[in-house]
């Protein structure tokens, strides 16, 4: 087997795949090395509008358009609120982001950006481990061991981890910390049988808000439910049933979701997932980068991972290729990837620290009044674009977008007592191991 390339990319998930066409396109030798087969599981199914130029710019929207379901919204579900049903519709974004997104099953989608990614003359193995690297010399080593035990030694000018919540490089590197800012969890299922939105409002995301978190229903196309809970530490620490009945016990303190469950039917296990929001310290060095969640990975609520997974890798697969060819100093072009794939996350990050408080609940379930007022509907306008993956360098939602976050300040600061509980709350969370 050839073992010297120009690039080698730990991991065939959105990031790898994604990072590894691109710079094979460009003309680079690139070897990516997945630890699993494809179709293998992963959870992760609803996407962002934004992710759709990224499929046409790979060239695999169509194969996307096939597996998946059209998904135009982001629906809000509240227990506390007058309004208890918004859905804030893509359409309705600031600037031409697209006016949809899909919801897919993961293995299916992995499996088309992992063949694509073949199709383009990456050489890309499946069932292959990577155990360890070695990134003191110019040439950059890695060590696999394949399904038969047999050991493997790879070198190449430059090494991407794309290793996700594996975060091999940065588990290497010691540069891995929880997110001092966010600490919850997630326990999840697929269900037959589980009421959708009629007609075209089938394939939207349904989002619940309760007093211990909150709850997602991601409908698929072949009729699957995707449901999942993320929950405050304390909470999941009451737990004294098996997975499935505490799950159960869970939904069943949301009466709109019961109802919609009444005729549900699990397909496979629930699953957990620990050790949620972390990043790295480190995203690049001498030859190496971090993209994906083996850089950083916050919380599903916005529906951004693999929006983000991928984008890191589009802006990746640009700076390596420079890299390669040398056409620009290195460390410029470094930083500039470091704080447009920093910006990106931190665009979510402010609604996903906040998506629990008071404050921030009661505001974005306020749009019964900005239906009515034009510069209500435009704060709105701008929060969906942040919601479709269109906040980063869209210089039409700053204002509107501070305007929102000066009112989630004034609101904190009228609803004091609510609002400092929270506070008080979420620190007990944070600290708590
Ligand atoms: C509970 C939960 C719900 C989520 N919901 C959503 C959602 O609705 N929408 C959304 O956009 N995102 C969601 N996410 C986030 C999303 O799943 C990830 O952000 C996304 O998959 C990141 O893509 P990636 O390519 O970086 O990593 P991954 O998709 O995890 O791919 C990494 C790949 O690397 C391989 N690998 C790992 N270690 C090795 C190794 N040592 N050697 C070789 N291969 C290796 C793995 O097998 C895997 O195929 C959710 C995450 C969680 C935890």
């Amino acid at each position: 087997m050839k073992s010297h390339f120009d690039v080698l990319v730990i991991g065939g998930g959105p990031a790898g795949t994604t990072i590894a066409s691109l710079l094979a396109e460009k003309g680079h030798d690139i070897c990516l090395l997945e630890k699993a087969h494809h179709p293998r599981f992963h959870i992760g199914e609803s996407l962002l509008p934004m992710n759709l130029p990224i499929f046409e710019k790979l060239g695999v929207l169509d194969q996307v358009d096939a597996i998946g379901i059209k998904k135009y919204a982001a629906e809000f579900n509240s227990l506390e609120t007058p309004l208890a049903l918004d859905t804030f519709y893509f359409a309705k974004a600031t600037n031409n982001s697209p006016a949809f997104a899909y919801e897919v099953r993961r293995s299916e989608l992995d499996e088309i950006l992992f063949r694509n990614c073949q199709k383009k003359g990456v050489t890309a193995l499946e069932g292959m481990s990577v155990t360890h690297t070695e990134l003191n010399d110019s040439l950059k080593k890695v060590f696999a061991v394949d399904e038969q035990g047999q050991q493997h030694e790879f070198t190449s000018r430059y090494l991407v981890d794309a290793s996700g919540r594996d975060t091999l490089l940065a588990q290497q590197l010691n540069s891995k910390h929880k997110n001092p800012k966010h600490k919850m969890a997630a326990i999840f299922g697929h269900f037959k049988n589980v009421e959708r939105r009629a007609g075209k409002d089938a394939g939207n995301i349904s989002i619940y808000w309760f007093q211990h978190g909150w709850v997602w229903l991601i409908p698929l196309k072949d009729g699957t439910m995707s449901i999942g809970c993320v929950c405050w530490p304390d909470y999941l620490k009451t737990r004294d049933t098996d997975l499935n009945t505490f799950f159960h016990n869970t939904l069943n303190l949301i009466p709109k979701i019961s109802q919609r469950m009444k005729d549900a039917q699990l397909e496979g296990e629930i699953q957990a997932t620990g050790n949620y929001s972390y990043q790295s310290s480190i995203m690049s060095g001498d030859g190496f980068l971090l993209i994906g969640d083996a850089y950083a990975f916050v919380d599903p609520v916005f529906s951004s991972g693999v929006y983000l997974a991928m984008q890191s890798a589009t802006r990746g697969a640009e700076l390596v290729d420079q890299l390669l060819n040398n056409t620009s100093t290195d460390k410029q072009l470094i930083s500039q990837f470091e704080k447009s794939v920093a910006a990106e996350i931190k665009a979510f990050c402010w609604f996903i620290y906040r998506f629990n408080s008071p404050a921030l609940h009661k505001l974005l379930m306020a749009s019964d009044e900005a239906s009515q007022h034009p510069v209500k509907q435009k704060l709105k306008s701008a929060v969906i674009s942040v919601l479709s993956g269109d906040a980063y360098n869209n210089s039409q939602i700053k204002l509107p977008l501070f305007a929102f976050k000066l009112l989630y300040v004034i609101h904190k600061l009228v609803e004091f007592k609510e609002n400092r509980a929270f506070a008080k709350f979420k620190k007990q969370q944070l600290k708590g191991e």
